[in-house]
């Protein structure tokens, strides 16, 4: 799990309930000294560098999710470096449709809308309410 925000640490922590192992990295010392009590391996690294990546061992992982949102650049150079270590599967984070094709011209498999799905589901979920009080 690559950024340690709000959407990277719920999913991390979620994977880790369902019994996965997950390696945790994000470039703020606070944030990862904050869910090193919490999460199972935690690091700090600018995921952005293919050499930290790979000093990691990020190499011997199927599965990479890039949680980072904010910066658009952070996540595409990260979404890069993942692609030229060679893992096979890179999930990443998308805040547009815009920020979701440069993810997958540089080589992401699978880009997720967490705010856009999320909302989407919420609306279904409360217009299914009102039909039941109908
Ligand atoms: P969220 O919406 O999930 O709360 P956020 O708004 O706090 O995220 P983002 O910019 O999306 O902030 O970054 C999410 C996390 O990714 C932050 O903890 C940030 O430190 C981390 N991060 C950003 N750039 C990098 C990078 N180059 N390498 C590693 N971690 C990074």
């Amino acid at each position: 799990m690559i950024g340690l925000g709000r959407f990277g640490c719920h999913l991390a922590g979620s994977l880790t309930r369902l019994g996965h192992r997950v390696l945790a990295v994000d470039r703020d010392p606070d944030r990862v000294q904050r869910w090193s009590a919490v999460l199972d391996r935690v690091v700090q690294a600018d995921a952005t560098e293919e050499q930290a990546l790979r000093q990691l061992g990020i190499d011997d992982f199927t599965r990479v999710v890039v949680a980072i949102g904010a910066s658009v650049e952070a996540s595409v150079l990260t979404v890069l470096a993942l692609t030229e270590v060679g893992v096979p599967q890179v999930w990443a984070r998308a805040t547009s449709r815009k920020h979701a094709k440069i993810l997958a011209s540089v080589g992401a498999h699978h880009v997720v809308f967490p705010e856009a799905e999320t909302g989407e589901r919420v609306a279904h979920l409360i217009v299914s309410r009102m039909l039941d009080f109908m």
